[in-house]
């Protein structure tokens, strides 16, 4: 069987639906989750679930007995990852799964990127395991910029402290369909993949496929650290995330979610969902 956690999350479902539409069997697809009510229309569909928390050691043995492949869906409470993943490897260790596949960062084990560090204690777990290990080093969804773009509607603008910075984001598709392929097609294992959209586009890019996406005119209003800062206090952010929100932009400026390895479209045999479509798709 697959193993496939998060699967009540965005990214865990659509592998899950990715490895339906590569033809596995349902009854051999595990999805599992928190709540697996959240799953019940997969259940329908013939697909087992199984209640996974990653703070409940036997949840995670009893879901990984027995699994030929595990995809490690990376936690979403930031801080208490390290911990939540331990356990999920531990479990998959214990159980003696074939091998899993776990979601991390752009260059995980040395980017400076805010969101890395939890990665790289992650990978660094998974390496010391000692069981065959895939690392999908996910760069940026498209739809994080759903709200950006949204919200562009009424003001016009994209306002953001990344400078000339570039994102080379892809469609959350793209990811799960290459999550699909890396659990269904051998080869794989020791590998570490730098996933990515093909093209890094900029800011100013962003705000003409806003404009294209809704319709009317958006522009890009380029903002210092200090004024980025001010404007989301303004909007009513608390410090912390202000703070958060600010120092990923600098990330970006920095240009390290900015990486076109070419790993995604190899993949998934098909060049990356462009910027404008994967807007298109996700703002309905
Ligand atoms: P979602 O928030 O939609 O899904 C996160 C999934 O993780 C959910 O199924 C959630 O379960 C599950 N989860 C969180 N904590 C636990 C836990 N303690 N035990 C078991 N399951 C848990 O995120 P996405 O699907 O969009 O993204 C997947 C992951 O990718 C994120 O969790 C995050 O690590 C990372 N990410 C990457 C981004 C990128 O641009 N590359 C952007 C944002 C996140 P539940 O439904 O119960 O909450």
């Amino acid at each position: 069987t697959i193993v496939v956690t998060g699967a009540t999350g965005h990214l865990g479902r659509l592998a899950v639906e990715s490895l339906l539409a590569r033809g596995v069997a349902p009854a051999t697809i595990v999805a599992g989750g928190r709540s697996v009510e959240k799953l019940a229309d997969l259940a329908e569909r013939g697909v087992r679930t199984a209640r996974i928390d990653y703070t409940d050691a036997a949840s995670l043995t009893a879901a990984f007995d027995g699994a030929d492949a595990v995809l490690l869906v990376s936690g979403s409470e930031v801080g208490q990852r390290v911990e939540q993943h331990r356990n999920a490897i531990d479990a998959a260790v214990a159980a003696g799964v074939g091998r899993i596949v776990y979601t991390s960062a752009p260059k995980a084990t040395t980017s400076p990127l805010v969101l890395a560090p939890e990665h790289k204690a992650t990978e660094d777990l998974l390496q010391a395991s000692g069981l065959p290990v895939t690392i999908l080093r996910n760069g940026w969804y498209t739809e994080n910029y759903v709200g950006t773009v949204t919200d562009a509607g009424p003001s016009g603008v994209i306002a953001a402290s990344v400078g000339d910075g570039r994102v080379s984001s892809a469609s959350r598709a793209d990811y799960a369909e290459a999550a699909a392929v890396v659990l269904t097609t051998d080869g794989h294992e020791g590998v570490v993949y730098e996933l990515s959209g093909d093209v890094a586009w900029s800011f100013a890019e962003l705000a003409e496929a806003a404009s294209e996406v809704l319709g009317t005119p958006v522009t890009f209003r380029s903002l210092s650290p200090e004024e980025h800062l001010a404007a989301l206090a303004a909007a009513g952010l608390d410090e912390g995330t202000a703070g958060f929100v600010v120092a990923l932009d600098g990330n970006i400026r920095d240009g390290l979610l900015a990486e076109t390895s070419g790993d995604l479209a190899r993949l998934i045999g098909r060049p990356t969902t462009p910027l404008v479509d994967g807007l298109r798709t996700a703002i309905v």
